[in-house]
């Protein structure tokens, strides 16, 4: 009887809890430990005394007996989503604790972690909390299948064995690495994910250009859309269904555009972390995810992350003042790279430091911390357009070889003209870091291709990039139309290309600001298989991406004179007599 427990014991209650704490460990395959039913069962009747309407269900690879896994207990209970914030509470009492990692599920399907001491072996769990109407049936299902099938279960183990190889590896990539052949199993067992379909709303935070070409590409698929953005007159705003008018940090206005669509997408990083999170509550799907994104908007933890994942990357430095790049300059050597950790973009919020001259004149010009790498002597620019949809399915787009400026993205042309060696590790490597992100959309890997012929990652985009233009008309399907697939659960499209080669090439506007007017664009389209892209902003500057031209040809050099040529003919009317010059639309 509680009352009449003496006041030390009851202290003694409430500090040694039944449940342990939990360790974050790299996964690992060991054979089925029989002792794992006694933990659930265990843990069953721990939250049956305090909630004798709940049933914990084992589920996951220690439900199935003989199934070798990495002996987590996963265990499941399914309860209405207003009731989610208290059963988590019940189970904190017990000595569970929040799910640690980088990419934890969010309030909403929360998943409570713990341990238990069992004949001193302390045996991990997993407690799945799910709102009535989500998962919670199909992983009973997904259990079951496999306690009753021996066909299956070996087919699941060999998968597993394939992925650690014998030996430990990054859990996220763990989990992400079986997706396919799962959701492959969810399908047959009828609880495929329905698709998005149109007209549903696609919703997209940033309407720059590639918001716009984005949109154009759901609009021909018969998606409505929605856009957030600050500029109302942003390349999107004229395409879009409606808008929000508000910068990336605005949770309210991001919660009014997603009342609104069915998937959420992204055409940009720096997406503030508080929209970020309370878009994610599950109610729709956010592609290709919140984790990809908190992931590429912080280059520290996307070198982290490449690294983790067995990408190669210029040897860096975490650094948080002048005085921090003068001592970690001293350890790489010159020249080095500077790069704010949030917020740059084309080459903007980087530094290029050739001596320790340049480390004084710093502060001010750089936001803190930053990333301080090596300069590499690379011998070309590469990158790699990955899409992976719903059921873990990947597909790569040719390599591009990408020409820079002054950190700004020139020209890319396709095919690479790399060894079919270089081309294939490019694309596993792509498919791997999708896979370990979980990642639902396309990502774009920039790399460095070493004269050695090794590949360096440079930099990560969970999204459609300026270097897959060419795929608008070089392509079978174009990465536009790729993002939207595999955002909207439907199946990939081919990646074949249409010619022998495509080049494309970026039209910068030059001079001061003014009202964009391109002129020439007459003459550029009388170059033959040339197609031109203008981005409608309602301003020029220098070096702004005003749009494109992409030209297809028998060879790379055919394509790219063309492009070149094309190019050369556009240009952006001075600003006639008088007119006021509008603001800078960023
Ligand atoms: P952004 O976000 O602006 O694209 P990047 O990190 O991709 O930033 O840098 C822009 C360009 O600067 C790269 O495409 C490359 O040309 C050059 N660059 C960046 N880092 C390095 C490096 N470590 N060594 C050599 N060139 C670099
Ligand atoms: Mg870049």
């Amino acid at each position: 009887m509680r009352g009449g427990i003496p006041k030390l014991q009851r202290m003694a209650e409430t500090t040694t809890k039944p449940i342990g704490p939990y360790e974050r460990l790299s996964a690992e395959v060991h054979e089925w430990d029989p002792r794992t039913i006694e933990v659930a069962a265990r843990v069953g009747e721990l939250v049956r005394e305090r909630r004798p309407d709940l049933v914990v269900e084992h589920i996951g690879s220690t439900a199935v007996p003989g199934l070798p896994g990495k002996g987590i207990v996963d265990l499941s209970i399914e309860t209405t989503p207003d009731d989610i914030p208290g059963v988590v509470a019940m189970l904190y009492d017990l000595g569970f604790g929040p799910q640690p990692g980088p990419d934890p599920w969010p309030p909403t399907r929360p998943m409570p972690v713990g341990s238990l001491e069992l004949d001193g072996t302390h045996y991990r769990i997993h407690l799945h909390v799910q709102p009535k109407g989500g998962d919670f049936p199909r992983d009973i299902a997904f259990r079951d299948a496999l306690r009753n099938d021996p066909e299956l279960r070996s087919q699941y183990e060999g998968l597993k064995r394939g992925i650690t190889g014998g030996g430990a590896v990054e859990g996220l990539r763990y989990t992400h690495s079986k997706t396919r052949w799962i959701l492959s199993v969810y399908r047959r067992l009828g609880f495929a994910p329905p698709p998005i379909a149109p007209p549903a709303t696609v919703g997209i935070l940033g309407g720059g250009q590639l918001g716009r070409m984005l949109g154009l590409a759901a609009r021909e698929l018969g998606y409505r859309i929605t856009v957030l953005d600050p500029d109302e007159h942003a390349p999107a705003a004229s395409i879009a269904d409606s808008m929000e008018v508000a910068t990336f940090d605005d949770v309210e206005a991001a919660q009014r555009m997603a009342a609104r669509c069915s998937v959420i997408t992204y055409e940009l990083e720096h997406v503030g972390p508080a929209v970020v999170s309370a878009l994610d509550d599950r109610r729709r799907p956010i592609r290709p995810g919140p984790y990809p994104l908190k992931l590429t908007a912080d280059r520290l933890a996307e070198r982290r992350f490449v690294e983790a994942n067995e990408g190669h990357v210029a040897e860096w430095r975490e650094v948080t003042s002048p005085a921090d790049v003068l001592r970690a300059a001293a350890e790489l050597g010159y020249p080095l790279r500077l790069k704010a950790a949030r917020g740059g973009y084309d080459g903007r919020g980087q530094a290029r430091i050739d001596g320790s001259d340049a480390i004084t004149e710093l502060d001010g010009r750089i936001g803190w911390p930053a990333l301080l790498e090596r300069e590499l002597a690379f011998e070309a620019e590469l990158s790699v357009v990955v899409a992976r949809n719903v059921d873990g399915v990947s597909h790569t787009f040719p390599i591009a070889r990408n020409r820079h400026e002054r950190g700004i993205l020139i020209e890319s042309t396709v095919p690479a003209g790399v060894p079919a060696k270089v081309e294939e590790a490019a694309a596993d490597l792509a498919t791997s870091l999708a896979t370990s992100m979980g990642l639902v959309g396309t990502l774009t890997v920039e790399l460095f291709l070493m004269p050695d012929g090794s590949l360096v990652v440079n930099e990560l985009a969970p999204r459609v990039h300026n270097s897959g233009h060419w795929s608008i008309e070089g392509a079978v399907t174009s990465q536009f139309e790729q993002h939207l697939r595999a955002i909207c659960g439907l199946p990939l499209g081919s990646v074949e290309m249409r010619a022998p080669a495509a080049a494309m090439v970026n039209l910068l506007g030059e001079g001061a600001p003014r009202p964009a007017h391109p002129t020439g664009i007459y003459e550029a389209l009388l170059v033959p298989d040339t197609h031109l892209h203008i981005y409608d902003k309602a301003t020029v500057f220098e070096r702004r991406k005003m749009g494109h031209l992409t030209a297809l040809g028998a060879t790379v050099d055919e394509a790219l004179e063309r492009a070149r040529a094309a190019a050369g003919h556009i240009g952006w009317a001075p600003a006639p007599e008088g007119s006021p010059t509008q603001a800078s639309d960023g």
